[in-house]
């Protein structure tokens, strides 16, 4: 059914879908994560990408990362996230995409991420591709393959 519109996803590429950099809340490696708590609870994501001070990609925090180390013998021990850093605690092994893949790379490494970073060949941070986008193309596909 998605036959032929799936031969325009897959020229499809990464630039033409992702949300730049400038618009993606971000934290840096150095920050504490108390900091990077207060901008996950204030943007509502439950995971942000980590740069350092160059503007490179080092992986990506979360709030269940976050919480489980503010995770005491028998409490939250919030005070505790003031003297740890994002890059202790961070996922720096995650699935990273070019401007150049296509649709198809995107839709098959956003199986098990909600979000992928986009990178440059030196790591500098491009933007991220995320689920909703992917999920706007098909459904925009099949429509229009149904209605052809
Ligand atoms: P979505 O598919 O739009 O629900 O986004 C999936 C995930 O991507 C969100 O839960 C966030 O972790 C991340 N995300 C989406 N948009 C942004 C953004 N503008 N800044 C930072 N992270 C984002």
């Amino acid at each position: 059914m998605l036959q032929l519109e799936s031969e325009k996803n897959e020229t499809l590429l990464v630039k033409d879908l992702m949300i730049s950099s400038e618009k993606v809340a971000h934290v840096q490696s150095g920050n504490p994560l108390e900091h990077a708590l207060l901008v996950l609870i204030k943007t509502g994501y439950s995971s942000v990408p980590v740069l350092n001070s160059r503007f490179q990609f080092e992986g990506i925090i979360s709030k269940t990362k976050i919480l489980e180390e503010s995770l005491g013998l028998e409490q939250f021990e919030m005070n505790r996230l003031g003297d740890i850093s994002v890059r202790e605690v961070m996922d720096p092994d995650v699935p990273c995409l070019k401007k150049n893949h296509t649709f198809i790379d995107a839709l098959h490494k956003l199986i098990d991420h909600p979000f992928i970073c986009v990178i440059g060949d030196n790591d500098e941070f491009d933007g991220i591709v995320t689920r909703r986008e992917i999920l706007k193309n098909v459904s925009k596909s099949y429509h229009e393959s149904k209605n052809k």
